[in-house]
């Protein structure tokens, strides 16, 4: 099965010139080795050319009156194959509910777009992390046709925050992922499950070797050029 990264810059960095600066530093180093997918803000993703390209969101339709809005048919056009969805930050501070996230998810299949779906319990304890995971891939999947669809595990308590989640509780919620798949008749070797959260070049490896996760999704650290490609090397 393919080890994917997911490089997520949110909303850096500030500038054109930095963004290129990235860009041509990590052509030269990731060379498209293994899947390495590159998702910066919308006005860089054109820097991107020749490598793995995703873009951080989309809007539910094909086009129109839709102001400030992005098709994902636009994203495929210019070279995007992924499109991340249902991340926690768009969920929390834009409000975005189970079934917009769902539309999303048709709406990017359906433009030949393969969907990295953000999942994850918001509180590390107290709370039903299954019941939050459950109802969050039941929601955007059910009665969903899809040739190809990655699911990364970002436990909200992590994103962010230097503090990454235990491999054993991480690897735990790989587990409950794989059983809502198979509840759903999902077969589980066709979604990759990515591990997202504070990701570093020493905790990497150990998501996939100990985890058993096929992949990371990796914020903060996909923006530090040498982390990052330490990041890359220890996993391919
Ligand atoms: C993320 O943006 O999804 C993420 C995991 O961020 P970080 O690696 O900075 O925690």
């Amino acid at each position: 099965m393919t080890t994917f990264i997911v490089a997520n810059w949110k909303m850096n960095p500030l500038t054109r010139k930095e963004a290129e600066e990235l860009f041509s530093f990590f052509k030269k180093t990731t060379d498209k080795r293994g899947k390495v997918i590159f998702c910066p803000p919308f006005p860089y993703l054109h820097l991107g050319e020749n490598l793995n390209l995703g873009a951080q969101n989309c809007f539910p339709e094909r086009k129109g009156s839709f102001t400030g809005e992005v098709s994902p048919y636009m994203l495929k056009d210019l070279g995007c194959d992924y499109v991340i969805i249902g991340h926690s930050e768009r969920r929390s501070v834009l409000g975005e509910d189970f079934f917009f996230v769902k539309r999303k998810v048709e709406t990017s299949i359906n433009a030949g777009l393969t969907p990295i779906l953000c999942v994850g319990e918001e509180k590390r304890e107290g709370t039903d992390a299954s019941g939050e995971i459950k109802e969050q891939i039941r929601s955007a999947l059910e009665r969903v046709s899809f040739k190809e669809i990655i699911i990364a595990y970002e436990p909200v308590f992590a994103i962010g925050t230097g503090s990454a989640c235990p491999i054993e509780v991480a690897a735990e919620r790989r587990f409950l992922i794989e059983d809502i798949l198979s509840q759903m008749k999902i077969e589980k070797d066709s979604v990759p499950i990515l591990y997202g959260g504070s990701v570093n070049a020493e905790n990497a490896k150990g998501y996939l070797l100990e985890g058993g996760f096929q992949g990371l999704l990796v914020g903060g650290a996909s923006l530090e050029k040498e982390e990052f490609t330490k990041i890359i090397e220890s996993v391919f």
